[in-house]
C-alpha cells in the first residue's frame, strides 16, 4: 500500500477523498476472492514520482499568480483514471508532467491564457475533474516538443444563473457534480444528472466528453439536458442562445458536445434542470439468462415505460458484487428497475413495469430486506455503484488487470454484438493473460436499442500491464466495430479510441471536422493531435 515515502502520493493517481486510501487490511481481505477465480496475482510495481524537469515556459506577469509548476500538482494533471492512468501512476512512470498547471479565476483569464498560447506555441489541454478514461487529459505526445499547460478549471465553479420559470440553471464550466446539485436543492431542484464519476467531474467536462448519468432510460446524455453553451476558443466566444428546441440550422451546441477540448472551452452552460423526486420505488428480478432479460428490457421500453433504472447485469457480474440470490443459476441475469417521481406515487409505474418484465419471463425476487440486506434494490445498487471506483483501483493493486469499455447499438444488432465482443475479449484474455472474465451489464436502453457496458478482469503481469491492456483494448474495440456497434456511447473518444473513432466516422464528416479546427483554433494550441494520428497514449 502506498505508504513508501518515495511513492507517488494517493490524489495523483487515487479516486478517493483522503482517508479512503486503500489499506494493507482490506487488500488482504479481497486477495482470496480474487485468485479464486482469476488464479495467482502478481502485485505491480511501485514507482516514486519522477523527477519534474524544470517547467519550459513562464506566464507572462498579468497571469504569473494563476499558474503552478509544483511536481505533484503537475503529476496529478498528466493523469486521467482509466486502467492505463492507474498503471502509470502506480509505477511512477507518470510523465512526461505538463510545464504547468494554470487555474483562470475568470472567463477573461481563460481568453488570456489561449492568446498567449497562441502567441507562444505553447499547447493547452482543459482539465475538468481529470476523470477521462480515454486518455482525455495528460499528455501530448503529438506536441512533445511544445511547452504545455493544463488549464484546470477549479475555480470557475458555482451556480451563476437560476430561471425558475423555464427550469433552468446556468453553471460554471468547473463546477463539480456535488456542487451543482448542492446548489439547486435549497430551490427543491436537481441537476438529476450522476454519472458514476459524478463526484470528481465537471459540468464542462460532461458537455466535452458527452457524458451519461445513470439514468437509464429518457434524459440519458448530457446532450439532453444542454439548453446553451458558452465556450472561449483561440479565435474568439462561441455563445448559443437559450432556447428550448430550435430547427435554425445544424446546432451550435451539437458541434460543441463531444468536441473534447479541441475546439474552445467551455466556461458555462445552461441545464435543463428537474424537480426532486419525491417517491421512489425498486425491485429486482432475475431473468433466465442475459440475452432474455434484454428481451424483456426492450419489450419494456418499447411499450413506453421507461423506468429511471433500468440495469440487467449477468449472472457473473451480479455475482462477483455479491447481488445475485443464493442458489441462482450463473447464466441468469439480474435485472434492477427503479421509478421515480416528482409528481406523486410510483408505484403503478413500478407495477406496469414488473408486469410486463414477468410476462416476458422475469421472476421477481424478495425485498432484501426480508435477509437482513437493504430495503430497496434501487438504494443497494446505487451503493454498489458509488463504490466501484474505490474497489477498482484495489483491485489494480492485488494486480488485476481491470478495463471497462461500452458501446451502443440497435436491438436487432444486440445478440450478435454481445456474443462476438465476449468471445473475442476472452480469446484476447487467453491469448494475453493466459485467461481472465468478461462479464456485460446493459447501462441504457432505447426503443431502439442499447448499451452494453463490459467489464474486464484479468491477471495483469507486472510491468507489462500497459503493453497487455493495448492488445486486450484492441481486439475488442475491433470486435464492437465489427459487429456495428459505436466505440463508445459516454465515455468519449480520448486519444484511446481515436483509432476506431477514425474508422467510424464518414470521410467527409473528418475533412469538415478537420477545417472547423483549423478556422477555431488556427495555431493548434487546444488538445492537439487529440484524434489524430497516435491514438492510445
Ligand atoms: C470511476 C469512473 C466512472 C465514470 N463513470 C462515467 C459515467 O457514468 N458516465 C460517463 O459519461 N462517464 C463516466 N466516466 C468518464 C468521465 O468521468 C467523463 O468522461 C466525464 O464527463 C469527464 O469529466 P471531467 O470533468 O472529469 O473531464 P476531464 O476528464 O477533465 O476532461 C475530459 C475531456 O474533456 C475536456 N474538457 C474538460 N473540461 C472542459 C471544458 N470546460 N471545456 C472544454 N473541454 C473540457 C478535456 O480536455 C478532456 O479532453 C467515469 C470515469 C471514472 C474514472
Amino acid at each position: 500500500v502506498p505508504t513508501s515515502a518515495t511513492a507517488v502520493p494517493y490524489p495523483v493517481w487515487g479516486w478517493g477523498a483522503p482517508g479512503q486510501e486503500p489499506t494493507a487490511a482490506e487488500l488482504a481481505a479481497l486477495r482470496p476472492l480474487l485468485t479464486a477465480s482469476l488464479g495467482p496475482l502478481a502485485e505491480p510495481s511501485w514507482g516514486g514520482l519522477p523527477e519534474a524537469t524544470p517547467s519550459r515556459v513562464a506566464l507572462p506577469d498579468s497571469l504569473a499568480a494563476l499558474g503552478s509548476s509544483e511536481p505533484v500538482d503537475r503529476a496529478r494533471h498528466a493523469l486521467g483514471r482509466s486502467y492505463l492512468d492507474l498503471i502509470r501512476g502506480l509505477s511512477g512512470e507518470v510523465g512526461p508532467l505538463p510545464d504547468l498547471v494554470v487555474r483562470p479565476q475568470r472567463e477573461a483569464d481563460v481568453e488570456a491564457v489561449l492568446d498567449w498560447a497562441s502567441a507562444s506555441g505553447a499547447a493547452v489541454v482543459p482539465f475538468g475533474g481529470g476523470t477521462s478514461v480515454v486518455g482525455g487529459v495528460g499528455p501530448v505526445p503529438e506536441a512533445a516538443e511544445r511547452p504545455l499547460v493544463s488549464l484546470d478549471l477549479a475555480l470557475l465553479s458555482g451556480l451563476l444563473e437560476l430561471d425558475r420559470t423555464s427550469r433552468a440553471a446556468r453553471f460554471a464550466g468547473g463546477t463539480l457534480g456535488p456542487a451543482a446539485d448542492g446548489a439547486l436543492k435549497p430551490f427543491g431542484l436537481s441537476i438529476r444528472f450522476f454519472p458514476q464519476s459524478y463526484e470528481r467531474s465537471t459540468v464542462g467536462g460532461w458537455i466535452a466528453t458527452r457524458a451519461a448519468g445513470h439514468y437509464a432510460a429518457r434524459l440519458q446524455h448530457v446532450d439532453d439536458l444542454v439548453e446553451s453553451v458558452r465556450a472561449c476558443t483561440p479565435v474568439g466566444w462561441w455563445e448559443s442562445r437559450r432556447l428550448p428546441g430550435s430547427g435554425a440550422g445544424p446546432s451550435p451546441d451539437r458541434m460543441l458536445l463531444g468536441s473534447e477540448g479541441t475546439l474552445g472551452v467551455i466556461t458555462d452552460a445552461w441545464l435543463r434542470v428537474q424537480e426532486r423526486p419525491t417517491s421512489r420505488a425498486s425491485a429486482a428480478f432475475l431473468t433466465p439468462s442475459f440475452p432474455a432479460g434484454a428481451d424483456a428490457v426492450r419489450r419494456l421500453v418499447q411499450a413506453g415505460l421507461a423506468p429511471a433504472t433500468c440495469r440487467l447485469i449477468d449472472g457473473a457480474e451480479a455475482a462477483t458484487t455479491g447481488s445475485l440470490p443464493p442458489g441462482a443459476d450463473a447464466g441468469s441475469a439480474l435485472l434492477v428497475l427503479g421509478a421515480e417521481s416528482a409528481v406523486g406515487p410510483v408505484d403503478a409505474e413500478l407495477a406496469a413495469a414488473a408486469e410486463l418484465v414477468q410476462d416476458a419471463g422475469a421472476r421477481r425476487l424478495p425485498d432484501r430486506s426480508d435477509a437482513g440486506g437493504s430495503s430497496d434494490a434501487g438504494a443497494a445498487w446505487r451503493d454498489s455503484f458509488k463504490a466501484a471506483p474505490l474497489l477498482r483501483e484495489r483491485l489494480v493493486l492485488l494486480g488485476v488487470l481491470v478495463e471497462t469499455f461500452e458501446t451502443a447499438v440497435t436491438w436487432d444488432r444486440f445478440a450478435a454484438l454481445h456474443a462476438g465482443v465476449t468471445a473475442a475479449t476472452e480469446d484476447a484474455l487467453q491469448a494475453i493473460c493466459g485467461g481472465g472474465r468478461v462479464t456485460c451489464r446493459l447501462t441504457h436502453v432505447y426503443a431502439d436499442g442499447c448499451a452494453p457496458y463490459f467489464t474486464v478482469l484479468a491477471p495483469a503481469r507486472p510491468s507489462a500491464e500497459a503493453e497487455q491492456w493495448r492488445q486486450i483494448k484492441a481486439a475488442a474495440s475491433d470486435a464492437v466495430l465489427a459487429a456495428g456497434g459505436t466505440i463508445t456511447h459516454h465515455h468519449a473518444v480520448g486519444r484511446d479510441h481515436a483509432p476506431w473513432y477514425r474508422q467510424q466516422r464518414p470521410a467527409v464528416f473528418a475533412q469538415a471536422q478537420d477545417a472547423v479546427k483549423q478556422r477555431l483554433d488556427p495555431h493548434d494550441v487546444l488538445n492537439p493531435g487529440l484524434w489524430a494520428a497516435g491514438g492510445m497514449h
